[in-house]
């Protein structure tokens, strides 16, 4: 790579974690999970250190934070605010003592004192007291200046106003985490994705009665500027703290060796999830302050001090409950509710136990201690269960035989295809009359790539549906207006829109029509490949008075298990009604044939670049329509590549050198005798 590509690279990604940054600090509103931020935080670091020649006042090597908003008056700090080194394992500890041991010139034998104390992931804020009245507090802005928050800070009643202590210095910040209790975050986890941004956010509000209104708490730590402290140590600090009226963390311990800093670290992980309040580490801090003295600073953290972070995509919590779901498809879903947990920034209370199967497999049960895994957008699943720590009261979760929300039996399968019993439990009635079942259905005919309808949420389907305002899928056309207009959070400007949107989609596709319906293993492929086979509504829906089944079988794409499907929903009476009734209220497109001599028939296409003012959907739409084909890649069976702006190079490249007919948007649409 040269070196311009270089610097163009590491550039965009400073960019990017700019943003981030002042998304998380400013904002309080992260858009990406903390594990995806110190990804990329970690990939600046090892450019830098792989290109000495790669330099930015923004690299997270020296920033920290974010600069103070323009809501309030910058102050700077009269020592600076800094930021932690991080530690994720016993080698970054085993380093990080011994770097300190080499600064300060002692020898291996050398035993350091730590001071051990749990990392609040709060947002740190600098209490100014003189003669022992708080005159102000700051928050730590980028570290050099903070923004004065002082009425915001008064609103909390754990800062103490006023300190009547003869040891108290004549003028000291004292520095700290302001956070939010676990169960009050409870009322605000609507408005903020984990405590720590809701702690901010309620934080630097405008109006410091907003700030008063929320439970922030207050845990002291640290000082940064002082006048007549004597105390000569960070342990000994604390516990004056203590004294003074501060609040202190009770976890907090002094510590020698390595070994112990992880047994400590283990310990207090174990215990992470009964607490009120999120951690996401444990820092350490070299004991002595004439050691911390000696040892200062790196740019943008204390050379005397590390965070030992907890896993990003991986937490320790407890077994409250185990909830069983209900899908559209009658599938029943297992769903750990655990304590909550603050995973790589996200509060997780609910873990998947996919099945059945997988909890007798692990043998998962209520009150277990177990390893919760949050990686990506994948959902928060149970990777294994602390058995030292079952209790011997607990017994083995019986997966109910009777569906919890209808009570029909619940069965499970023999799948032709793998010649084994599924996984999955189900229940085993006939859709519409399990109340769970019926919801989802509802859910899903609403949905995106079903009908589609603007402003009809999953939560509106609920609402709804415990009102009695719904019931089956027709009700939706024909629902009680004037009803829902006296509901709370609906008027009449809410109310039309909502009618103008179902109004709208009255008129829809065969094909989204078959797919909302739900009907099991019809996705929207096979929606797509019935559609094209009934060609209208009516013969669709004559498949009720048809006993031969088998016939589908010739649509190209459509199999067995597709057939039983198709066969087992039209035996069943309450959809043959919502078919009827829904026949009355709808307007539904006939599918287009296709006609088999079309003005594309045999040609191949494949489309390059974007197109101007038609979309890839509607061009492969336009050549199936007129027979023709669109293929995924350039090969020697490729007839016409269509290009627009910005192809990609090698799929020119490529149909050049197979001599393909590469052509412009324009003649595709004169091919079809179509100027636009
Ligand atoms: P940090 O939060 O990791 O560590 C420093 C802070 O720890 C201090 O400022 C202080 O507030 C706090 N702290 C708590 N208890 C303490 C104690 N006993 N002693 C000393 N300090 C204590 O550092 P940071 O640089 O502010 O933030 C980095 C973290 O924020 C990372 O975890 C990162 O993933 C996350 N982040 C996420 C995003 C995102 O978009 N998801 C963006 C920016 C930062």
């Amino acid at each position: 790579m040269n070196k311009k590509k270089i610097y163009s690279d590491y550039k965009e990604k400073i960019i990017t974690l700019k943003k981030y940054n002042k998304l998380y600090y400013n904002d309080n509103n992260p858009q990406v999970s903390d594990d995806q931020y110190d990804t990329l935080k970690k990939n600046i670091l090892a450019l830098e250190d792989k290109y000495t020649f790669l330099k930015s006042k923004d690299s997270p090597s020296t920033v920290v934070g974010f600069k103070p908003s323009k809501n309030f008056k910058k102050i700077p700090h009269r020592i600076p605010m800094l930021s932690l080194g991080n530690a994720f394992g016993e080698n970054d500890l085993i380093n990080f003592e011994k770097k300190i041991l080499n600064f300060l010139s002692k020898d291996k034998s050398y035993e350091l004192l730590y001071s051990a104390e749990p990392k609040i992931d709060g947002i740190s804020a600098s209490l100014n007291y003189k003669n022992g009245s708080f005159k102000q507090g700051l928050s730590r802005g980028d570290g050099k200046e903070g923004e004065d928050i002082t009425a915001n800070l008064a609103t909390i009643n754990d800062i103490p106003k006023k300190i009547n202590f003869g040891d108290f210095p004549e003028e000291i910040d004292i520095r700290g985490e302001v956070f939010i209790q676990n169960s009050d975050f409870e009322n605000l986890k609507d408005k903020f994705a984990n405590p720590r941004n809701a702690a901010s956010g309620s934080l630097r509000q405008k109006n410091p009665e907003d700030t008063k209104k929320i439970p922030l708490k207050f845990i002291a730590y640290t000082f940064g500027y002082e006048k007549g402290l004597k105390v000569t140590n960070q342990f000994n600090f604390l516990k004056q703290l203590d004294k003074w009226g501060f609040k202190t963390n009770s976890l907090n311990k002094s510590i020698k060796g390595i070994k112990n800093l992880i047994i400590n670290y283990n310990d207090v992980e174990k215990k992470r999830a009964d607490l009120d309040f999120d951690i996401d580490g444990i820092v350490y801090k070299i004991n002595e302050f004439s050691l911390q003295k000696r040892l200062g600073n790196v740019a943008n953290a204390p050379r005397w001090a590390i965070a030992h972070k907890f896993s990003s995509n991986k937490a320790i919590s407890k077994i409250i409950d185990i909830d069983i779901q209900i899908g559209r498809t009658g599938a029943l879903t297992p769903v750990a509710k655990i304590k909550p947990i603050n995973i790589g920034g996200v509060l997780v209370s609910n873990a998947t136990l996919h099945n059945e199967d997988e909890i007798n497999r692990k043998d998962i049960r209520i009150g277990d201690t177990v390893t919760v895994e949050r990686a990506g957008d994948v959902i928060p699943h149970i990777l294994s269960v602390d058995l030292k720590k079952r209790s011997k009261k607990s017994s083995r979760f019986i997966f109910p035989s009777n569906c919890p929300s209808c009570g029909s039996k619940t069965i499970k399968e023999f799948n032709k295809i793998t010649k084994k019993i599924d996984a999955v439990r189900r229940c085993s009635s006939e859709g519409y009359n399990c109340d769970k079942i019926s919801i989802e259905k509802l859910k899903h005919f609403v949905s995106k790539e079903a009908f589609n309808i603007d402003g009809f949420g999953k939560k509106i389907v609920e609402g709804f549906w415990n009102l009695k305002l719904l019931k089956f899928p027709q009700d939706i056309f024909k629902l009680d207006y004037k009803k829902i207009e006296k509901l709370e959070g609906w008027g009449k400007l809410s109310v039309q829109n909502l009618k103008y949107s179902i109004n709208q989609k009255k008129n829809i596709s065969l094909e989204r029509l078959i797919y909302s319906l739900g009907i099991r293993h019809i996705g929207l492929e096979n929606a797509k490949l019935l559609s094209k086979h009934f060609i209208s509504f009516s013969k669709f829906k004559s498949l009720s008075k048809q006993t031969d089944y088998e016939e589908m079988l010739n649509i190209d794409g459509i199999g067995e298990t597709q057939v039983n499907s198709i066969k087992s929903f039209f035996s069943n009476e309450t959809n043959l009604s919502v078919l009827n009734e829904l026949e009355k209220v709808l307007v539904v497109k006939n599918a287009i044939q296709n006609s088999n001599d079309g003005l594309l028939k045999n040609k191949t296409f494949l489309v390059t670049g974007k197109l101007n003012g038609i979309s890839r959907a509607e061009v492969k739409s336009l050549i199936e329509e007129n027979s023709g084909k669109t293929v995924s890649s350039v090969s020697k069976k490729l007839n016409y590549l269509i290009i627009g702006d910005k192809p990609t190079k090698k799929k020119v490249d490529n149909a050049k050198q197979l001599k393909v007919n590469i052509i412009e948007q324009a003649e595709f649409l004169k091919m079809l005798n179509k100027t636009s």
